[in-house]
C-alpha cells in the first residue's frame, strides 16, 4: 500500500518535472520546481518554504556549491560534540536546552527577554513580517536585497516599496528615510540587510544612526545581520545597541552562515521586550534539541569562527583579484560572496556552469549581468575559476 502510493507519489512528481523541464538533473537552481522539504537557499529568491528542484545524493555531493552562502567547512568539532551529545535527548520533550537563550543574551549583553529564537533567521524575517504587516501595512527596503522578506509579503498578501540601490550598488539612506516618512500610515516596517544580499556592502554605523534618526521613532527597523561574522570594514558596527536603548529595531542573526549550521535551523532575533512579545505568538516553535546545544557550542567557539572569517576573505580577494585578471570588475565585499559584473545576462551562464558541475547565483533583477558566487573551499574556487574562464573563453570567441 506504502509502495502504491509512493509509486503513484513519484509517477505525479515524475509528471510535473517533465511538464516544467525538470526530468533529469535540474539546471535552474531558483526556478520553482516540485516541492523538496529544504530549507532556504541563501540568497533569498527562493521562500522558505522553498519549491526546490529535487537532485540525488550523488548529483548534490558532485556540485561545487557556491549559490547559497554557505559555510563549506561544516561545523565545527567543538559544535558536532556537543550536538552528537545532545542525540540523548531525541526522545524527549522538556530536556534541558543548554541555555540557548540565556547565553544568546550573554553574549549580546542583553536580557534573555529580549531573544527569541527562529528555525533559522529565515523565521524569524517571516514572523517580523507577519507581526508587523497586519492590516495593509507595506515593508519598505532595497532592490535587490534578501528577497525572501518581500516574497513573504507578497504571501501574505503585503505590498513592499522597493527602492533602487545608488550606482555605487550602496544603499540609498536618505532616499529610504524619505519615501519612509512620506508613507508612514502604511510602512509596517523597514528592512535593512546589513551588509546586503546579494552585494555584500554594509550600510555604515553612521548611515544606520542617521536612519534610526530620519525616520518616525516608533517605526520597526528589522536589521538583518546574516553575513555580520565576516565583515572586515571599521565603518560597520552591529546595531544591537540600539535594543539597548529601547529603540523598535530588530536584529536578526543566524548560525547558518559562520557556524556553519545551515541544515540544522537555528536563527534568532534581538529586540525590544515589548517587540519580542508581540513576535512570539507568531514563531513556531519548531527548533530541535540538537541545534540548540550546538548553538551553544557554536556561539562560544570564537577561535573557530575567526578561522574561517579569515579563510574565507582571503579566498574571496584571490578569487576577485583573479577575476579582474582575467578582466572582470567585481564589487567589494564584505561577506563570504561577492557579485561579478558578467557584461552578459546571467541565466544562460548559471546554466553553462551547472553543466560544469558548478553551482552559482541566481538572477538578482534588477542586476541581470552581475553573477553571485559564494566562497567555498578552495577546491571548489578553483572548480568556479576553471569553469568562468572555460564559459568566458568560449563567449569571446562566439563574439
Ligand atoms: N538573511 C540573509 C541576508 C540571508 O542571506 C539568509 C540566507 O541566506 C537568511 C537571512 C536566512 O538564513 P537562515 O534562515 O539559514 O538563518
Amino acid at each position: 500500500m506504502q509502495e502504491k502510493r509512493e509509486l503513484s507519489r513519484r509517477k505525479l512528481m515524475g509528471g510535473v518535472a517533465a511538464a516544467i523541464g525538470y526530468a533529469g538533473m535540474p539546471n535552474r537552481l531558483w526556478a520553482q520546481a516540485p516541492a523538496a522539504q529544504t530549507p532556504p537557499a541563501g540568497g533569498g529568491a527562493t521562500p522558505a518554504r522553498a519549491q526546490r528542484p529535487r537532485v540525488t545524493p550523488e548529483e548534490y555531493d558532485a556540485l561545487a556549491k557556491l549559490s547559497s552562502n554557505e559555510n563549506p567547512y561544516g561545523p565545527p568539532e567543538s559544535v558536532m560534540k556537543a550536538m552528537t551529545n545532545a542525540f540523548k535527548y531525541a526522545n524527549r520533550y522538556g530536556y534541558p536546552d543548554g541555555n540557548i537563550v540565556e547565553e544568546l543574551a550573554k553574549h549580546h549583553d542583553v536580557k534573555p527577554e529580549n531573544i527569541l529564537l527562529g528555525a533559522g533567521s529565515g523565521e524569524i524575517l517571516e514572523v517580523v513580517g507577519t507581526t508587523f504587516l497586519q492590516g495593509g501595512k507595506k515593508v519598505i527596503g532595497v532592490e535587490p536585497s534578501y528577497s525572501s522578506v518581500y516574497q513573504h509579503a507578497a504571501g501574505i498578501k503585503a505590498d513592499a516599496i522597493k527602492l533602487a540601490l545608488k550606482d555605487d550598488y550602496r544603499q540609498d539612506i536618505p532616499l529610504l528615510i524619505r519615501t519612509t516618512r512620506k508613507n508612514y500610515r502604511d510602512i509596517g516596517f523597514v528592512y535593512l540587510c546589513n551588509p546586503n544580499n546579494p552585494t555584500g556592502i554594509v550600510v555604515t554605523k553612521q548611515e544606520v544612526k542617521q536612519l534610526l534618526d530620519g525616520i518616525p521613532e516608533d517605526m520597526p527597523v528589522l536589521i538583518d545581520e546574516a553575513y555580520h561574522h565576516f565583515v572586515a570594514d571599521p565603518s560597520y558596527a552591529t546595531s544591537v545597541p540600539y535594543v539597548l536603548e529601547g529603540r523598535p529595531v530588530i536584529i536578526a542573526r543566524t548560525f547558518s552562515k559562520i557556524v556553519g549550521l545551515a541544515g540544522m535551523r537555528l536563527g534568532y532575533a534581538v529586540a525590544p521586550k515589548p517587540l519580542i512579545d508581540s513576535m512570539r505568538p507568531h514563531t513556531v516553535g519548531s527548533i530541535n534539541a540538537i541545534v540548540k546545544w550546538g548553538g551553544v557550542a557554536g556561539l562560544k567557539d570564537t577561535a573557530t569562527q575567526e578561522h574561517v572569517k579569515k579563510t574565507t576573505i582571503a579566498l574571496r580577494q584571490q578569487t576577485m583579484a583573479d577575476l579582474k585578471a582575467l578582466g572582470y570588475e567585481t564589487i567589494p565585499s564584505e561577506t563570504n560572496f561577492f557579485m561579478v559584473a558578467i557584461k552578459t545576462k546571467v541565466e544562460p551562464i548559471i546554466e553553462e556552469f551547472r553543466k560544469k558541475k558548478v553551482a552559482v547565483g541566481r538572477p538578482f533583477p534588477p542586476m541581470n549581468e552581475h553573477l553571485r558566487v559564494s566562497i567555498g573551499t578552495p577546491d571548489e574556487m578553483a572548480r568556479f575559476l576553471v569553469a568562468f574562464k572555460e564559459i568566458f573563453a568560449t563567449k569571446q570567441q562566439a563574439s
